[in-house]
């Protein structure tokens, strides 16, 4: 007896499928996606007898992998992208970030510099992103637009911006922005304190009990550079990561992003309350900040993931660029070119960045019964042939320019390179007209 195919919304056949979790490559398979789920993942023969799809996609010189996830960025001041290079993290934001950010960050500016980063990330493969910028509600907005998946950090800062005047004020708009999109099945909220040392500690003190009795999670730029930590041991005699423990702030709901300059007992800490990393290896090089010790904070278990950063400090959204930078990174501190292999930074790239947002049980590998984000990279060309290894073939020599398709949702949101929710043109028509104002 044999049961009849079942119907659904759409299959992908694909050369090459990488689910991350289980490690390791499946051959000539195909990608069974229903009602916005990964349905099965089986050989093709087994498909073409058990589900009658009502799309085919065939990409027969492709891989798919879970969509790739930006633990940490500030998608709006992607319209301040190279606006000023070369320059350490201090100088670059008193000179020439904030001044600009106090007199031109409006709700237009975040959904426009949003849209752009938005359009950036999913034709670079990235479904899901962590963001953290002023008027959140317009990124939401953008991001529904995008169709993308985006965890939304609430700013919180004890100084005064034309966003908010005090403490209460950033609480206050955030829980409004939170509450607006509250219904939408792809965004996601968390509280985002600037920092260690723009926020203090009365106000840390509230973001703690806000985040316990909402269950929400806190990211925070902690430990960026050897200033922060040398000024916090003068004022608090702590480190900053110290502080935030005995603040009450970590725990498996924090997200420690950078991380860079830390002691033993900062990475026993992280240890002992389960927090999250997010290493944003192109950012650090660029500001000259550091080097974040990604594989002692591994070989601990800490769960780390990859972030771009914004736009203005890197300069790109760009993940695959980000596991090769981490790898290369890693190699270099350690002398070991063994440390970070292609799969773990693979790993680090899509399912460390869904742990980190809380989000792991719906997406970060291809797994029957997961959201179907998935991201199709064709390795059949000069740049990536020869082809002995798929995995090692992404952080070493395939890169962004090589996703085609992206689907989130099961909805393809990138289709043979082509947006499919947003109008190209008139995006970058209202990108050059930011230009000519923020010049
Ligand atoms: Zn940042």
């Amino acid at each position: 007896m044999f049961a009849k195919p079942r119907d659904v919304d759409l299959r992908i056949d694909a050369r090459y499928v990488m689910p991350v979790e289980p490690a390791g490559v499946l051959e000539d398979h195909a990608l069974v996606v229903d009602a916005g789920k990964i349905a099965a993942i089986v050989p093709r023969a087994d498909a073409e007898r058990d589900y009658r799809p009502a799309q085919h996609v065939e990409l027969a010189d492709h891989a798919l992998i879970p969509g790739l996830v930006n633990a940490h960025t500030h998608a709006a001041m992607t319209l301040l992208r190279g606006i000023a290079d070369d320059l350490p993290l201090a100088a670059w934001l008193e000179t020439h970030i904030w001044p600009r950010e106090r007199r031109f960050v409006s709700p237009e500016f975040v959904h426009d510099g949003t849209l752009l980063g938005a359009a950036e990330m999913l034709l670079s493969g990235i479904t899901c992103c962590n963001d953290m910028y002023f008027h959140p509600e317009d990124a939401a907005r953008a991001y529904e637009q995008a169709g993308m998946r985006a965890m939304l950090g609430r700013p919180i800062l004890d100084v005064p911006t034309p966003y908010a005047a005090d403490a209460d004020a950033y609480l206050a708009r955030g829980f409004a922005a939170r509450d607006a999109f509250k219904q939408s099945p792809r965004l996601s909220f968390s509280l985002a304190p600037h920092a260690p040392y723009t926020v203090g500690d009365a106000t840390w003190e509230r973001v703690v009990v806000y985040a316990r009795q909402l269950d929400l999670s806190i990211q925070t730029h902690v430990a960026e550079t050897r200033r922060e930590v040398d000024e916090s041991l003068a004022t608090h005699h702590q480190t900053p990561l110290a502080r935030l423990d005995r603040l009450g702030a970590t725990g498996p709901n924090f997200i420690a992003i950078h991380a860079v300059h830390l002691d033993a007992h900062d990475i026993d800490l992280l240890v002992a309350q389960g927090c999250h990393v997010v290493h944003c290896a192109g950012s650090n090089m660029k500001l000259a900040s550091g080097i974040a010790p990604v594989s002692a904070l591994l070989e601990r278990g800490v769960n780390v993931a990859l972030g771009t950063d914004g736009a203005a400090s890197n300069n790109r959204l760009d993940v695959l660029d980000e596991m090769r930078l981490a790898g290369l990174l890693a190699k270099v501190a350690t002398g070991d070119a063994a440390t970070l292999p292609a799969h773990t930074l693979l790993r680090l790239a899509t399912l460390g960045g869904a742990q980190a947002l809380g989000l792991d049980a719906h997406i970060g590998s291809l797994q029957s019964g997961k959201d179907a984000d998935i991201t199709a990279l064709r390795l059949a060309d000069v740049e990536t042939l020869p082809l002995y290894d798929p995995v090692s073939q992404l952080p070493n020599a395939a890169g962004r320019e090589h996703v085609t398709d992206v689907w989130i949702a099961g909805e393809r949101v990138v289709e043979s390179r082509r947006l499919t929710r947003i109008d190209s043109p008139s995006l970058l028509a209202r990108t050059k007209a930011w230009q000519a104002r923020l010049a």
